[in-house]
């Protein structure tokens, strides 16, 4: 079911407009909240065609402003990330261990409820550091992963 509009009362958010598999538009109203959790587009997208979000950006699309909130749908960064890739000797990586029967035998691990790859998240180390001390919050991420993937894919111009 997909999300059409929040529904508002002043500035309280009531309930959710959403239109139903067979084309139908129904509403649910709030008992205690609503958890918005569209995504890093769809989120803001959803509270702008809710009539929540920057006066000048929602008059620009013809949407009446209902809750004057200028950050939304702003900020959205992409992350550059640089991936490094070491070889290692006598240590067995995730590479090899997803691999034949080994990867069967982290399976049944798994299954007995014993330690397993297969109950690790990839990434297992991560730093969040700051590039400057004078910054109150991290601005680099560094992620420690005991396995190695493909090379991403090369953007042509
Ligand atoms: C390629 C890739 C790799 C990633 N790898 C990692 C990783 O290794 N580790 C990590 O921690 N994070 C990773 N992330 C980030 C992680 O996936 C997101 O941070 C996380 O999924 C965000 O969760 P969410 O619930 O906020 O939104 P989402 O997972 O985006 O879920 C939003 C949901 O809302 C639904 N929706 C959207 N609009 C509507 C609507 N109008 N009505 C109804 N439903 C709607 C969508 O269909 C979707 O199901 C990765 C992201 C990408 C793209």
């Amino acid at each position: 079911m997909l999300a059409t509009r929040i529904e508002l009362d002043g500035r309280r958010a009531t309930g959710v407009s959403y239109r139903r598999p067979d084309g139908q538009t129904a509403t649910a109203q709030a008992r205690r909240e609503i958890i918005l959790c569209c995504g890093a587009l769809n989120s803001p997208k959803l509270l702008e065609l809710s009539g929540i979000g920057g006066g000048a950006v929602l008059r620009e699309i013809g949407i009446a402003p209902a809750v004057e909130l200028p950050g939304v749908g702003e900020n959205l960064r992409d992350h550059y990330a640089v991936r490094m890739t070491a070889k290692v000797r006598n240590v067995a990586t995730i590479n090899e261990k997803t691999r034949g029967w080994r990867l069967m035998k982290e399976a049944a691990l798994w299954a007995l409820g014993r330690p397993s790859i297969l109950a690790l998240s990839p990434s297992l180390v991560h730093v969040f550091w700051k590039s400057d001390e004078a910054l109150d919050r991290p601005d680099l991420q560094i992620t420690f992963t005991p396995a190695s993937y493909p090379r991403g894919h090369r953007r042509t111009a």
